[in-house]
């Protein structure tokens, strides 16, 4: 098997050079599976969920529609299926991380397999007897889901415009529960040295192993619900920040007091719980300020240019450039890694580190230094 330093060499060479041969055909990397989320129909849907107007659309549509994507060649080892151009990456990234080709799919072969059953088949009946009132249950399913390590859980309404194309009638509930699995600071620090786990997929790995036992919870009290996973055709972002968990970040995913941008999401759908509300944590302000994210992305996917929305300052990332650099740079990560809510804590980043940002607003380059100095930080190249 080749080395995954190699594959990438290889891969943006051939890139280069397909790019350059105009006669070659080409695809796109939102030819594979994993990318189907990206068919949202923003806010060409619209119903009568009197909870759609607590987001703002336009505030969406910037963070989170996505630039075409640029071409790319097909894949290296068989040019009919584009599928490969990731799989192949990710079979050498984790093999090389972890010894093992599937450690992390093991897990959410299993979850899928179940998602897609309950979902043709019915998921098991809720127990007949329900035990609880709904307040109770929502504290006693947070407190289970905290048990199996999802550092943030809220509830709220299901917004339709962040459903993707075509799986409108999967989502036949109107509430959704947000289950964000934390990726351990010490994974993201690392980086880029193999430390035996990978950030991304350790996360999506918690939440497959997880999600169903949730969702077992709340049948046993007695109510009907169906697990999504961490590709589950909702966008999780909007939802999880009109759940209370957090706020946007620079980057457009949701910062949240207990994790910073360290989070991957699943959900489970519901029709009976009770929502939490939206809450502001000042951390757009903060973002605004930060900048970190933007000045490390080594893709330049996350924009200089900022557009204000009701006073607050938005970038949109382009996610196209973001995707091809996480599966040939191991994830990258460079975003999560120096988000000072994910490195630092966010009491530490409202106490004291405003003026630290402060002052790295005005210089261009990320001052490194610092982050090392605080001792969060090693391996930076
Ligand atoms: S993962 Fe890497 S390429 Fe993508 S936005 Fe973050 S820093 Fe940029
Ligand atoms: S690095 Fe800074 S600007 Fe980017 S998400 Fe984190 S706090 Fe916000």
């Amino acid at each position: 098997m080749k080395k995954y330093d190699e594959l990438a060499k290889e891969w943006r060479e051939r890139r280069k050079n397909m790019l350059l041969d105009k006669e070659n055909p080409i695809c796109n990397w939102d030819d594979t599976d994993i990318l189907f989320f990206r068919e949202n129909q923003g806010k060409k849907i619209t119903d009568d969920n009197p909870y759609v107007n607590i987001l703002d659309v336009e505030e969406f549509e910037l963070l989170l529609e996505n630039e075409p994507f640029p071409l790319s060649p097909p894949t290296m080892n068989n040019p009919g299926n584009p599928k490969n151009v990731t799989a192949e990456f990710f079979k050498v990234m984790h093999t090389e991380v972890t010894g093992d080709e599937m450690y992390y799919f093991k897990d959410q072969k299993i979850s899928i397999e179940r998602i897609m059953k309950e979902i043709k088949d019915g998921a098991p009946e809720p127990n007949p007897d329900k035990k609880m009132d709904l307040y109770e249950l929502k504290g006693e399913m947070k407190k289970y889901a905290v048990s199996l390590g999802f550092s943030s859980v809220g509830v709220t309404k299901v917004d339709r415009r962040y459903i993707s194309a075509g799986f409108e009638n999967e989502i036949s509930y109107d509430t959704i529960i947000l289950l964000g699995y934390e990726m351990p600071k010490e994974i993201i620090k690392n980086y880029p040295k193999p430390q035996g786990e990978l950030g991304a997929f350790y996360a999506y790995t918690g939440c497959a192993r997880n999600v169903h036992k949730v969702a077992d919870f709340i049948r046993d009290k007695g109510y009907q619900c169906q697990a999504r996973d961490w590709k589950g055709a909702i966008k999780y972002p909007p939802h999880a920040v009109n759940a209370g968990l957090g706020n946007y970040s620079t980057y457009g995913v949701c910062i949240t007091p207990e994790a910073g941008t360290r989070l991957k999401y699943c959900a489970i759908l519901i029709d009976e719980l009770p929502v939490d509300e939206p809450k502001d944590f000042n951390i757009e302000e903060f973002c605004s300020r930060c900048r970190m994210c933007q000045k490390s992305c080594p893709s330049k996917s996350i924009p200089k240019e900022e557009k204000m929305h009701k006073g607050i300052l938005k970038r949109q990332t382009r996610f196209s450039s973001c995707f091809e650099l996480m599966v040939t740079d191991r994830e990258c990560m460079k975003c999560v890694r120096v988000c000072p809510f994910s490195l630092f804590g966010y009491e530490k980043c409202m106490d004291t580190l405003p003026d630290y940002y402060r002052y790295n607003l005005a210089k261009e380059d990320l001052d490194i230094e610092f982050l090392r100095k605080e001792g969060e930080i090693d391996g930076e190249k």
